[in-house]
């Protein structure tokens, strides 16, 4: 076993890419929390039919990327391949349908058998919102808003822009998808393979095709906005009203479908130019249906889910580390006193490190190397005079300063 490498798709965290990670997640949690949202941690497997009976059958999810497996007691589980349809298995068998609204936030690794390319990988990591209970478009609205202001956070909002876009209601839908069938069929010759055999099954599938043929096809495909009812233009005109007043820019594009089947009324992506192909780093929408399918009542619900990978290759700097103080020990004797400082520093949420051996010289360069700001020198005359040499390691300058007074000092 001498070549170990990630498994395909994986990627280790380290450092400054760890840091970046952590970032995002700790942003978006602080920014979930202003809103009311409460973190919820759902199991990363779940039984297969939590996501196969929900994310629709047609979904490319289900059809090709999800990693599905048999446990050693024959039971099929699946790693999840997004966050909704666990909170919602969570809300059911909680039983929690009755104690609404909720406003869950949850961040984790989520699991696609795709082709891994810059942006898109197997084991992916979401930062998600989902408002659950709440029928009316200001809920979209919010949920939307809260996703900006984490991008804003984040100091990537000016490279994306909001588009968003309505799915109607039932009949609207139900309208719009004959009218999209009798479109791709007349342009069927020209349809790729797989947007044939979504033609029967999902139209509106087609209209996220990345497949260039077929977009050049859904460039003039109808679009929902004539068959909307009267209750499903009024819900986007309200929700559009919604978002000037939280003063959230947007576009609309009709051509915004989700990939997952339980979606209705809003849809929207946060979409940047500068991640190639992979430009959606937040969507999502309103999902209506999905609690029911999971066995719970028919209960309204939005959200979004945002890659974390993303959004971090999107954040303009790197957040920095700290730079330690060096608690420096001139002979054994100081020792025992240099553990008492070091951690008397450390309770006071000081960054501070000990070298594990060497002379003062050695000690003193290493300090350097690490990057340390200050160093605290212990020799046998200090000691009897109960203080610590401070050295700044950037300007040079040196004093003694009493024990009890190095935290304070060192802040
Ligand atoms: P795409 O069109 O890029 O395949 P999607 O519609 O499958 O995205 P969603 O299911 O809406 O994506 O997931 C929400 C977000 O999660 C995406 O906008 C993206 O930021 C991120 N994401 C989805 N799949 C991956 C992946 N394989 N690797 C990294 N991030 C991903
Ligand atoms: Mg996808």
């Amino acid at each position: 076993m001498t070549d170990l490498q990630p498994a395909r798709g994986t990627h280790d965290f380290i450092g400054d890419d760890q840091r970046r990670f952590h970032r995002v997640v700790s942003t978006a949690r602080r920014v979930a929390a202003t809103y009311g949202f409460d973190e919820w941690i759902t199991p990363i497997f779940e039984d297969t039919r939590v996501f196969a009976r929900t994310l629709g059958e047609t979904s490319d999810v289900v059809m090709k990327e999800m990693y599905t497996f048999d446990d050693r007691g024959g039971d099929s589980i699946t790693l999840r391949p997004e966050g909704t349809a666990g909170v919602c298995r969570a809300l059911v068998s909680n039983g929690l349908t009755q104690s609404l609204p909720r406003k869950v936030f949850y961040a984790g690794p989520m699991f696609r058998y795709e082709r891994p390319q810059k942006g898109r990988f197997r084991q992916f990591h979401q930062i998600g919102t989902e408002l659950i209970g709440p029928a009316e478009p200001l809920a979209d609205a919010e949920v939307i808003a809260c996703g900006w202001d984490i991008l804003k956070a984040l100091n990537v909002a000016e490279d994306t822009v909001l588009e968003i876009n309505t799915l109607g209601d039932a009949e609207s839908r139900a309208a719009w998808r004959d009218a999209l069938l009798a479109y791709f069929t007349a342009h069927r010759d020209a349809l790729s393979q797989d947007s044939l055999d979504r033609l029967h099954r999902n139209p509106m599938r087609i209209l996220d095709s990345k497949h260039d043929a077929d977009r050049r096809i859904v460039a003039d495909a109808p679009t929902i906005e004539p068959y909307l009812t009267s209750a499903a233009a009024s819900f986007y005109d309200r929700l559009r009203q919604h978002l000037i007043h939280f003063r959230v820019p947007f576009q609309t594009n009709p051509r915004i479908v989700r990939g997952l089947d339980y979606y209705s009324h809003t849809a929207f992506e946060f979409v940047t130019a500068r991640l190639g192909a992979q430009g959606t780093v937040m969507a999502g929408g309103r999902y209506d249906g999905l609690i029911a399918e999971m066995g719970g009542p028919m209960t309204p619900a939005v959200g979004w889910a945002a890659g974390i990978e993303r959004l971090a290759m999107l954040m303009p700097t790197t957040p920095s580390v700290p730079a330690p103080v060096a608690v420096i020990p001139v002979g054994d004797a100081a020792e025992a006193t240099a553990i008492e400082i070091l951690q008397s520093l450390r309770a006071n949420g000081i960054r501070a490190e000990i070298a594990y051996r060497g002379n003062l010289k050695r000690r003193m360069e290493r300090a350097n190397r690490a990057g340390a700001r200050s160093a605290v020198i212990l020799g046998d005359d200090d000691l009897a005079a109960g203080v610590a040499q401070v050295k700044d390691l950037t300007t040079g300058s040196q004093e003694p300063i009493p024990f009890a007074h190095l935290p304070s000092r060192l802040k």
